[in-house]
Order: C-alpha cells, then structure tokens, then sequence
C-alpha cells in the first residue's frame, strides 16, 4: 500500500531520511576513490629503479609504476621547489598563480586551489609534511607541516591552528608515523585527499642513521656530460652549481664538521651524533689522507654526494613502503589512489652539477607513478608530453570533479585508462618559464618549448641568446644546433609555436621579451 508522506509520523520520516543520507554517503564512499599524493623534493627521476637507475634501491616507488603507470615524459612549468608546489595547487603557471621565484613570497592562497575543490566535492583534505610555501595550508581540513625546508632530524612541524611542536627522530619516519596516525583518525564515511610532502632528498642529503654507508661499495659511473665545457651555451657556461666549485665540502659533504657550532648538525642528539660523526669522521680521514687535488677531488665529490643523495632516499623509499603496507592492511588500497611524484627533477652530475633549474631534461622531467587498482593497468607507461599543471586536474578528474576555468591544465586520466595512447588527443609541445636570478645558483632567467624531438630555448635578462636542441641526435644536450645552416625553418617554427604557446597560456610578460629578444 502506498502511504503518502502527510501520513508518516515524524521519528519514520527521521529515520527514511538518516538512511537515504546513509546510502547516499556509503554510495559517494564506494564511488569516489582516496587520494594519497606522496611528493618529494628533489629526487631525480635517473636516480630511480622504475626510470632505468641499476644501483638505486626504490623497491617502493618501483612498485607503485609496475602496479600502475609511469610517466616518462612528466615535466615541471617551472623547474624550483615552491613554485611546483604552487603549480601542484592552482593547476597553473607561475605567471597566473603569482609564485615565480622561491624568494619570500607568500603564497597567494585567494585562488582557486586543488584542495578547496576537491573538499566542495566531499573529500576531507590533508597536508601532512614539507609544503614549503610561506603561508600556512589552505583549503585542507587537517594539516602538520614543516616550517620552511624543515630539518632531517629533530624536527619541529606545525600543526593547527598555528603551534609548533619539536620531535625527536628522523623527518622520513615522522612524516609517515603523522600521515598514518591521520588516517586513523579521519572521517571514514567520506573519500580522502591526503598530500604526504617529504623532506628529502633535499640539499643538505642527511641520511638516516640506519642508512649511512649504504652505498659505499658502489662506485657511480661518471655521466658522459661529466666534464662538460658549455661550448656554445651562454647561460650554462656562467651558471654557479657545480660539483667541482659549488659545492661545499663541510656543509654538502660533511667534510670536517663541527658538530657543535655547524647549525645544520649541532641539532643532533648525543646518540645521533655519536653515529653520525663516527661514519663522517671516516670520510673526513679518507679524503684528508689522499690529500686529492685537481680531477680525482672532483670525483672524489661526486661520489660522496651521491652516496648521501642515494642514502637519503633509501628513507624516502622506505617509508613510502611504509605507507603502501599501511594501506594494504587497512583494506584502503583497493579504493586508494596512490602517486608519487618530485617537485622537480635534480642533476646527479650531469654538466657537472647538482640543483635544477635549467630547461634542460635532467631538471625539467620529474618522477611520477600512480596506481589506481581497477582503472589503471599495471605497467602502463605514458610517453606524452605531460606538464605539472595537469596534475590537480587529473585528481579532480579521477575525484569525479570539474577542472574550474581558471586551471590551465588538462587531466590526463584518459592517457591512464587508454589502450592506445596514441589515439588520445594531447598537446604537442609543453611550454616552460623560469625566474630566480641571479640568487641562488646564477642561471639566467629562461622560457622554452620541448616537443617529443625537439626543445628550443630563450636565455634573457643579460644571457640574452637562443639555444636550439634535437634530442633525437642529441639526448644530452651539448650541442646547440640554433643559427646553424639549415635549422633556419626549424626555429622559426618552433619560434611561432612558443609564441601560441605564451598566449594560450597569457604569459604577457614573456610575449614583451620575445618582441624584443635577439634573433
Ligand atoms: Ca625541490
């Protein structure tokens, strides 16, 4: 018999109403997967097993790229720390979300954020770790991040609504113990968005005590840009990041540290440091006892720095590890979709360097895996051109929500999910600006195109020249081909496209560098 609602008496209304919210709510839950974005900072993607690397121990990152995709190609719009985090959070260009250099600028939080979109779709957000953007998180429920870069060890993190609290132990460990114990705790009747922002593998390279020596029965082998000469290139010949004369022996390589006068170490515990000095005391003996000048110091640098690069991530592997067993034991990982990614790719001795910055594949190419059981096939790999504005797109996408207008990224998803790449429409040239100058490592402001060939390059504010690559004949760029007989209608080709590029995206300030740059 039918009843019409007039004839129900209230406490029956109450309940049909508490159940139909129950289903609807328990429907959005089964529906609508989780989200763990795990983002480093740093951690070059030729410094991964999954990317090819035969010496680096990534078990952990390995396995989220064989159960689920990889890109090959995933670039960065602007190749430094805050401004990739600003890109990862707006969806856009340093231009447009006003975050152009990693100077004191407070991030701009009265725009439209991944985070606050994702939570008007009924997610419950949290930020749990480094975020590095001057300004406290926005648009998350929950948050407990480091102040600025943070610290290896004893850290202090600030939680709601502004405290900072001091820990002892290891950051790695716990960034994953708070995103775990979060978890935890949260809301289980709605889906998550949850950003675990690591710390390493970040200069100064402090491994975890567990960690030191880890690699020091392997030897590296030397990149064959190594001792490049930056023979027809401006703006990397006048660059300060190399190994040989930028990087500190006391402060990068722990070379003779003062343990209680060194800022960076004297934060150490007795016990910590008892470890910590009596492996650095050994390597401060070595490289005093060979009394090394010349070429053998230089690779005696390079190997020391990537055996703390490398020891350093061991722990940033480790606890991704961590978390993955963490959601496979709470039932999560089902329903959970799991991406790691770097806010930049790094150079491991490539020209000679370390940092990031350049155009140049090393610095501009980033890491990113993502595993999304049912949807993503595992051991996909994607080869377009992807840029890390697409990120928060591609999460509001796999969120079930729209990419607001302002965003000026395209979800990828449909690369994820497709049988035949190939046949999905994509952009073919990705566009890059970048701004810090002179400070801190002296490279010349830039903007550029890559394409799956090619990449062309403006070097201004004093460098003032073009740089033009084919990395089909040249992967490492050290031969720069632009003004040379023949590729006259191959640059102003890709002249005009860099050109369509800066409209699309209304990077005016660039289309009045390029008005006047040299031909
Ligand atoms: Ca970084």
């Amino acid at each position: 018999m039918f009843v019409k609602p007039e004839h129900l008496n209230r406490p029956i209304l109450t309940l049909l109403f508490f159940l139909a919210a129950t289903f609807s709510s328990f429907a959005q839950t089964a529906t609508k997967p989780n989200i763990i974005f795990i983002f480093s900072d740093d951690h070059a993607y030729q410094g991964i097993g999954a990317y090819g690397n035969k010496i680096a121990k990534t078990p952990n990152i390995d396995r989220i790229a064989r159960e689920g995709a990889l890109l090959t190609n995933n670039l960065v719009t602007n190749s430094i720390c805050g401004p990739s985090r600003a890109t990862l959070l707006t969806g856009k260009y340093s231009h447009l979300n006003g975050y152009k250099r990693n100077d004191n600028t407070k991030f701009n939080t009265n725009q439209t954020l991944l985070s606050e979109t994702l939570r008007k779709s009924g997610y419950q957000t949290a930020w749990i770790g480094k975020m590095h953007l001057n300004s406290l998180p926005a648009g998350f429920d929950y948050w407990n991040v480091l102040p600025g870069q943070g610290h290896y060890y004893n850290p202090e993190f600030i939680g709601q609504p502004n405290d900072t609290t001091h820990h002892t132990g290891y950051v790695s460990d716990l960034i994953t113990q708070f995103a775990t114990s979060w978890l935890d705790k949260r809301d289980n009747a709605k889906p998550f968005f949850l950003i675990v922002g690591h710390k390493a593998t970040h200069r100064e390279w402090m491994p975890d005590l567990q960690d030191l020596g880890a690699y020091d029965d392997v030897t590296f082998p030397l990149p064959s840009t190594f001792y490049d000469d930056y023979k027809g290139r401006v703006a990397a010949l006048q660059q300060d990041m190399t190994i040989d004369k930028t990087m500190r022996m006391k402060l990068d390589l722990k070379v003779g540290v003062d343990y209680d006068k060194d800022w960076l170490y004297k934060r150490l515990n007795p016990e910590q440091r008892k470890v910590f000095k009596a492996y650095y005391d050994k390597v401060s003996k070595e490289v005093t006892d060979k009394n090394l000048t010349g070429k053998a110091l230089i690779e005696w640098k390079y190997q020391r720095y990537l055996r703390d690069y490398f020891s350093t991530a061991n722990s940033l592997d480790r606890n991704i590890g961590k978390l993955l067993d963490y959601l496979d034991k709470s039932g999560l990982s089902k329903n959970t979709v799991v991406i790691y990614a770097s806010d930049q790719g790094f150079y491991l001795g490539e020209h000679g360097w370390f940092d990031k910055r350049f155009i140049y594949e090393e610095s501009l190419k980033t890491p990113f895996v993502i595993r999304y059981p049912g949807v993503i096939k595992p051991g996909t790999k994607v080869d377009n051109l992807i840029v890390n504005a697409d990120w928060a797109p591609t999460m509001l996408n796999i969120a079930g929500a729209k990419t607001p207008a302002d965003m000026q990224g395209k979800s990828f998803l449909p690369l994820l999910k497709a049988d035949r790449a190939a046949q999905v429409p994509w952009r073919k040239e990705a566009y890059y600006h970048y701004y810090e100058f002179p400070e801190p490592h002296h490279v010349y402001p830039h903007f550029g195109l890559r394409t799956s060939r090619y990449k062309l390059v403006y070097f201004y504010g004093g460098a003032d020249s073009w740089e033009l690559y084919d990395l089909e004949k040249d992967p490492t760029e050290v031969s720069n081909i632009y003004g040379s007989a023949g590729t006259e209608k191959l640059a102003a080709d890709l002249k005009g496209k860099l050109k369509a590029l800066m409209n699309e995206y209304k990077d005016d300030e660039a289309l009045k560098i390029l008005a006047t740059a040299k031909k």
